[in-house]
């Protein structure tokens, strides 16, 4: 049987553990606390939360279908079905169905909202008529879509949603990597919007969940990951170095009480600036691209009320805030009413949690834990009405959490990839890659984990 070591317990290094199991002699080792990177849960009141992620994609299966072999099968849950609301233009406002990262396919619906402005609404009629050449290569979804859509399309309805999975800046990010249907779109040239409309509906009833979470949280599934794999895991163990050997790799463990591991072969499941130094001295070109990725970081601020004192419960699932507003707060989730079982553990309590900071605008983030809340408390209020003291306050915080895909980032991974192919028994996944979301890094470290087996991507384990 090989022997794997596994850098980095968060969900990437755990699925490809789990993956492992049974045909390798697996070791994650992870330098933080605890296994699960940013799958992680803290408490509010004595009710315990998500810290960081808490919703998995369930348009694709990897992540759900992981959750159900886990042994989280009973425990998926859906969140209450509610419409993209933003707060712009000095209220909130909820976005037309139909739209694809906030680009909307239903105008006449779109001027009911008041989303934008009547010039940017006749801006964004006249993108028919506009001239498009075919697109070559890549491009920001900023600079595409404003040409096409207008900016206040942009800044209004595409960069909040935008925001909501990257942190990041629409004229920043790429096309190609972000939105790779409408990439595929502006490649053939022609109207988006007529493209997007004549899309054939998905089909009569309900349409499917787009998201789902777990009961209790979805820092559960990391957990069961662990368990339900048996392998040895290894926390607060930094890995400090690769050294090739004559059969395999030699890996280097911080703190001076621990022996370096050895390994048939390895999978370098940590974060870019992490893996960036690992992989210098031997693909240098995979560390150089590795290291020009960006990262936003960002503090989720959880507040919990007294239900009763509240003058007036909010409704939906919460409201994005698009940039252009100027607000510290970039989006608020009402985790009580998004989730059931939330409700249903602390029925007496509202609980919201609010997101600040993105890429280039980290500076609040400097602040100490209770003035970020008072800072986040002040904004809600102003835009919900007075929300009253809360009982309690949480504040994580996740520096360097999502990369950014930058315009050229599938060129960077082939890069990387090509880089690694070149290195026996090394294999990469993680955020970085192939998507930001879990499913994503669900999908990449399952791959990984086939590759060691000398097996083909989506040849089944
Ligand atoms: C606040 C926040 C909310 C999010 N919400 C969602 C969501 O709701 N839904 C969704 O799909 N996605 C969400 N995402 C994105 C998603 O959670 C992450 O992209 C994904 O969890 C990344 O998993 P990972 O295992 O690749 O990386 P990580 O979770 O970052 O794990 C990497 C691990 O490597 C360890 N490590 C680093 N260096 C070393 C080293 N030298 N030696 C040993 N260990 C090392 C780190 O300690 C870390 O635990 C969110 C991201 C953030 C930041």
């Amino acid at each position: 049987m090989q022997s794997v070591v596994i850098i980095g317990g968060g969900v990437s290094g755990l699925t490809a553990a789990w993956h492992l199991r049974s045909e390798a002699e697996v070791t994650v080792v992870e330098a933080g606390p605890r296994p699960g990177g940013i799958l992680r849960s803290g408490t509010v009141a004595g009710v315990p939360v998500d810290d960081g992620a808490e919703a998995m994609l369930a348009l694709r299966p990897e992540a759900v279908d992981l959750a159900k072999a886990v042994g989280l099968g009973d425990d998926l849950v859906t969140p209450t079905r509610a419409p993209v609301t933003m707060w712009t233009r000095g209220t909130l406002r909820a976005l037309p169905a139909g739209h694809v990262m906030g680009i909307p396919t239903d105008l006449a619906a779109l001027r009911d909202t008041g989303l934008l402005s009547p010039e940017g609404l006749a801006r964004l009629a006249r993108e028919e008529e506009l001239p498009a050449a075919p697109l070559d290569g890549d491009t920001s979804v900023g600079a595409y879509l404003t040409d096409r859509l207008g900016w206040e399309a942009v800044d209004r309805l595409v960069e909040p949603l935008l925001g909501g999975v990257y942190a990041g800046r629409a004229d920043r990010i790429s096309l190609r990597a972000a939105l790779p249907g409408v990439a595929d779109i502006a490649a053939r040239g022609g109207s988006l919007l007529a493209a997007l409309r004549s899309r054939k509906p998905s089909g009569a009833g309900a349409p499917p969940a787009v998201m789902q979470g777990l009961r209790g949280g979805l820092a559960r599934l990391p957990h069961a990951l662990a368990d339900t794999c048996g392998v040895r895991v290894l926390t607060g163990t930094r890995v400090r170095e690769l050294r090739r050997t004559a059969t395999g790799w030699q890996v280097a463990l911080s703190g001076s009480s621990r022996r370096g591991l050895e390994a048939d072969a390895v999978i370098l499941a940590a974060p870019a600036y992490a893996a960036a130094p690992l992989l210098r001295p031997h693909a240098p070109a995979a560390a150089r691209e590795l290291s020009a990725i960006e990262h936003a970081s960002m503090a989720l601020v959880t507040l919990a009320f007294e239900r009763a004192q509240l003058p007036g419960v909010p409704r939906g699932n919460g409201f994005l805030v698009p940039p252009v507003e100027g607000k510290a707060v970039k989006a608020a989730t009402f985790l009580t009413n998004k989730w059931q079982w939330l409700a249903e553990a602390a029925p007496g309590t509202f609980i919201l949690r609010a997101s600040v900071g993105r890429l280039g605008e980290e500076s609040l983030l400097g602040r100490e834990d209770g003035e970020l809340a008072a800072v986040c408390l002040a904004e809600l209020s102003e835009i919900l009405g007075p929300l009253g003291r809360p009982l309690d306050f949480h504040v994580s915080r996740w520096a360097r959490g999502l990369p950014q895909y930058s315009v050229g980032h599938l060129d960077r991974v082939r890069t990387i990839r090509d880089a690694v192919a070149g290195l026996p028994g090394l294999e990469v996944c993680g955020a970085a890659y192939e998507g930001v979301g879990i499913a994503a890094c669900v999908a990449g470290a399952r791959d990984a984990a086939l590759r060691t087996l000398g097996r083909t991507a989506g040849s089944g384990l």
